[in-house]
């Protein structure tokens, strides 16, 4: 818990009297009552604490340690997309390649050329801004109550896409085990877990292991991303996922590998489809000056 300091009293006056020239109560709040809005004072009072993105102090209940604006500013992935890995493709420029045509679906060339073993990959939001920072917030915290912040966000993503992303399991993708006991839990189970309670499906943590860990280096270049996953994923000995159809979870969709070589292992383990599900989608080519394939 963070100590009340003069500064960060002052930040939260400062904040108290933006919010009231704007004069704008935050979205969903009018129905919640004064008892609520009571318990918010006393949180914020015993309970001082600043957003962990924007430091803002908190005046939410809410045990998401994340600001009602900074949430709000998570920008959803826009409906122009490929109809398979779900990459934004309005506003790229250029679109070499990406064809609508009468009765036609509308797809990025990677998935034209049939890149990807998985079905169909979706995403919450555009990886930028404030999301990049709480996508790593969850890579160094287990903080629980923001992964089922983001696991209400996709399940509403799941049922918006009505039987397309329709699953028997819900997996997350797996870290290799030295990684995860360094770092303690599995960022991508922090989603999952919670997602697979709403969609009431069963959550399946062990059934995927990475065999091979990401190389040390921080900075892959594209070709490096995808062959350091290729292969780098096995289904655990003895599971079942004959004729399953199996939903990855995953906290960021760059280039689409990590879910591909998931989906190719689940696949030959017998798997009957593959769907991916990620809170953040990178819009952009992940590195400047090269292409994406
Ligand atoms: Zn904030
Ligand atoms: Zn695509």
């Amino acid at each position: 818990m963070a100590e009340t300091t003069s500064s960060q009293q002052a930040r939260a006056a400062g904040a108290s009297s933006r919010r009231s020239v704007r004069g704008a109560p935050s979205s969903g709040r009018g129905g919640r009552g004064w008892l609520a809005g009571i318990s918010d004072a006393l949180v914020s009072v015993f309970f001082p604490a600043g957003c962990r993105i924007c430091e803002e102090l908190l005046t939410s209940a809410s045990r998401v340690p994340i600001c009602e604006e900074c949430l709000a500013s998570f920008c959803p992935v826009p409906k122009i997309a490929c109809e398979v890995c779900g990459r934004p493709l309005a506003g790229l420029t250029p679109e070499p390649g990406s064809v609508r045509n009468e009765g036609r679906a509308l797809l990025c060339p990677a998935c034209r050329d049939k890149t990807y073993a998985f079905e169909r990959a979706r995403s919450f939001a555009v990886y930028e801004g404030a999301l990049v920072q709480a996508i790593l917030l969850l890579k160094y915290e287990q903080i629980g109550p923001l992964g089922a912040w983001f696991a209400e966000r996709l399940a509403e993503v799941v049922k918006g896409q009505g039987s397309a992303l329709a699953a028997d399991v819900v997996v997350p993708v797996p870290l290799h085990r030295r990684r995860e006991r360094e770092r303690g839990y599995n960022q991508a189970a922090l989603l999952s877990k919670p997602l697979a309670k709403r969609l009431r499906l069963p959550h399946k943590a062990v059934l995927l292991m990475r065999t091979r860990a990401r190389p040390e280096k921080q900075i892959l270049t594209l070709e490096e991303r995808w062959e350091s996953v290729r292969g780098a994923f096995a289904t655990r000995p003895g599971s079942q996922v004959d004729n399953l159809r199996v939903l990855l979870l995953d906290d960021v969709l760059t280039t689409g590998a990590t879910l591909d070589a998931c989906a190719r292992a689940l696949l030959e383990a017998g798997a009957k489809s593959v769907v991916g599900l990620t809170v953040a989608r990178a819009a952009r080519n992940p590195l400047p000056s090269s292409s994406e394939w």
